[in-house]
C-alpha cells in the first residue's frame, strides 16, 4: 500500500539522470538556460514589502502593518527572524478570497482599530503585497476612511507604500517606505534658516548590524551629531536582558521629523534610494549627497574625506591608524587573494562595493550577477571593472538568476563564491566555497554582527575570504604539503 501511494509518473534510470545531470554542466545548456524567459529559478532578491518591512520596523514604537496576504507576512517575518535569530513585530489585516473581490478596506479597518489597541504604537506604517495591487486597493482613501470612521485616531500617523513585488524587489520596497514615511512624518516641517546641524544618515538596505554600528562609531569619532534613517541596530540586535519590548531601538519619530531641517542629507546606497532622495533633493534644506557603499580603501576614503570636507573637521587620528592596519592586513593576506578569480551577486550597492574591494585585492570579479536592475547599473559597473586590470575579461549579467550563475561556473570556473545564503546550492553543486556576504544570510550566525564596511570591514572581509582558502589548502594537500605556516 505504501509504495503505491506515490506513484512515479515518469521514471528514469540512473544512468539518465547523471546523463542530464551532466548536460547541465555544459556550454549547449548554458545556451539553453541564458534563453530562457518565462521562469525565474532561484533569484538572488526578496519581495518588495520585505524592503518595507525593513524600514518600518526601524523607526522608533512603530507597527509593520502588511496590508495583504498572511502567508506573505509570514515570510517577511521569518526571514528577519531566520536572519537576525530576533522577533520581528508585525501585523496583517490577513486579506482572503472575499478581500480580492470586494477590496481590502474592511480588512484594513478591522486590522488597524485591532493592532492599535493591543499593541500600542505612536505611528503605523502599512505597505501592501501583490494581492492589493492586482486588484488596486486605494490605501489614501482607505486610511482616511478609517480615521474618519473611528478606527484609529486621527493624529496617529500612518504612511504608506504600494508595494507590489511583481514590479521590483526588496531594494525598491525599501525605497518606498522610507520616502513614505520621511514625506509624512517631515510634512509642514521645514522651517527657513533652521538647521539641526546633524548629518541625516540614510543606510540604505542593509540586514548587516555591524555595518549599522560602524557608521555610527565613525560618526561618533568624528563628533559629527547625526540621525540615522532607518535604524534597525537595536530593533533587530538588542541584548537578553530578560524582558521581552515590543518596539526596542529606531530612528525616535521627532528627529526624523526634524531632519527636513538638517545640515546634509546623505543615501550610502543610490541604486537603493533613487525615489527617497529625489524627494529629500525637491524638499530638504542642506546638502544631499549619495556615496558609495564605503566597502574596499578607496570607497571608505572617499566617505571619510566627504565627512571632513561638508562638516569641516579633520579626518580623527583613530580613523587614520585603522586605514594604516587595514594596509598592513591586505599586505600580508594579499598572497593568498590576489589572482583568484570570483563569481559574486546581490543587491546593486553591495555588488559595487564587493568588486570593489576585489579589485584592490588584485582578485578577478569575474562573473558578476544582479538578479534586478537595468543597463545603468551594468555601465556603472563596467566603468568599475575598467578602473583596474584585474577587471579585464569579468562580465556583468543583470536580471539573471543563480541557475544562470550555476552555468556559468560550470562553463567558465572560478576559486569561490561571494553573496548571501541563496548561494549554497550552486557552491555546493560546484563544490566551491562560498563567502557569505549580503542578506539573507540563514545558514551561518554572527555574520549579520561583523561589519564589511569601512576600514575594519576590509579586514573582515579578507580574513573570512583567505582564511577558508588556507583551510581548503590544509583540508586537500598531500602530506608533504601539509605545513604549520602558511
Ligand atoms: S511575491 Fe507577492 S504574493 Fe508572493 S510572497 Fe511576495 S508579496 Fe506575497
Amino acid at each position: 500500500m505504501t509504495e503505491n501511494a506515490v506513484k512515479k509518473i515518469t521514471t528514469h534510470t540512473p544512468e539518465e539522470i547523471e546523463r542530464v545531470a551532466e548536460w547541465t554542466k555544459t556550454e549547449d545548456y548554458k545556451e539553453k538556460n541564458f534563453a530562457r524567459e518565462a521562469l525565474v529559478v532561484n533569484p538572488a532578491h526578496a519581495c518588495q514589502p520585505l524592503g518595507a518591512q525593513m524600514v518600518a520596523s526601524g523607526f522608533a514604537e512603530t507597527l509593520p502593518f502588511v496590508h495583504g496576504s498572511q502567508g506573505c507576512a509570514s515570510y517577511f517575518r521569518s526571514t528577519f527572524n531566520r536572519h537576525f535569530r530576533e522577533p520581528s513585530a508585525a501585523t496583517c489585516d490577513a486579506m482572503t478570497e472575499d478581500g480580492a473581490v470586494f477590496g481590502g478596506q474592511n480588512n484594513l479597518f478591522e486590522g488597524l482599530e485591532n493592532a492599535y489597541t493591543l499593541y500600542k504604537p505612536k505611528m503605523m506604517a502599512v505597505y501592501t503585497t501583490c494581492m492589493p495591487e492586482v486588484i488596486g486597493d486605494d490605501l489614501t482613501a482607505f486610511i482616511k476612511n478609517a480615521k474618519a470612521a473611528g478606527h484609529v485616531p486621527e493624529d496617529l500617523p500612518i504612511p504608506y507604500a504600494n508595494t507590489p513585488s511583481f514590479n521590483g524587489t526588496h531594494i525598491h520596497g525599501f525605497d518606498s517606505m522610507l520616502k513614505g514615511i520621511l514625506e509624512y512624518l517631515t510634512k509642514d516641517r521645514k522651517v527657513e534658516d533652521k538647521c539641526t546641524g546633524k548629518l541625516n544618515l540614510i543606510p540604505g538596505f542593509d540586514g548587516n548590524i555591524g555595518n549599522l554600528r560602524e557608521y555610527q562609531r565613525i560618526l561618533d569619532l568624528f563628533e559629527i551629531p547625526f540621525v540615522m534613517m532607518p535604524d534597525i541596530s537595536e530593533v533587530f540586535d538588542s541584548g537578553c536582558d530578560g524582558n521581552y519590548k515590543l518596539y526596542p531601538g529606531g530612528t525616535p519619530l521627532e528627529e526624523a521629523a526634524e531632519s527636513i531641517n538638517g545640515k546634509v542629507t546623505m543615501s550610502l546606497q543610490k541604486w537603493t534610494t533613487p525615489h527617497t532622495m529625489r524627494f529629500v533633493k525637491s524638499e530638504y534644506s542642506g546638502v544631499h549627497e549619495v556615496m558609495a557603499m564605503p566597502m574596499g580603501i578607496e570607497k571608505t576614503d572617499a566617505l571619510l574625506m566627504k565627512l571632513s570636507e561638508l562638516f569641516d573637521k579633520p579626518v580623527p587620528e583613530e580613523l587614520k591608524k585603522e586605514r594604516a592596519r587595514a594596509v598592513d592586513a591586505m599586505t600580508d593576506g594579499h598572497q593568498y587573494i590576489h589572482g583568484k578569480k570570483f563569481a559574486v551577486y546581490g543587491d546593486p550597492d553591495y555588488l559595487l562595493g564587493i568588486v570593489s574591494f576585489l579589485l584592490e585585492m588584485g582578485a578577478h570579479p569575474h562573473h558578476i550577477v544582479c538578479s534586478r536592475s537595468n543597463k545603468k547599473f551594468k555601465k556603472e559597473m563596467e566603468a568599475l571593472l575598467e578602473t583596474s586590470e584585474y577587471g579585464a575579461g569579468c562580465t556583468v549579467h543583470v536580471n539573471r538568476d543563480l541557475w544562470h550563475l550555476r552555468s556559468l561556473i560550470f562553463t567558465d570556473p572560478v576559486d569561490g563564491i561571494i553573496g548571501d545564503t541563496h548561494g549554497k546550492f550552486v557552491a555546493r553543486d560546484t563544490g566551491l566555497p562560498l563567502f557569505r556576504v549580503g542578506f539573507p544570510i540563514i545558514d551561518r550566525i554572527n555574520l549579520h554582527r561583523s561589519p564589511v564596511v569601512g576600514y575594519q570591514g576590509v579586514i573582515n572581509l579578507m580574513s573570512m575570504i583567505c582564511n577558508k582558502f588556507l583551510d581548503i589548502k590544509d583540508e586537500t594537500c598531500e602530506d608533504q604539503w601539509f605545513e604549520m605556516m602558511r
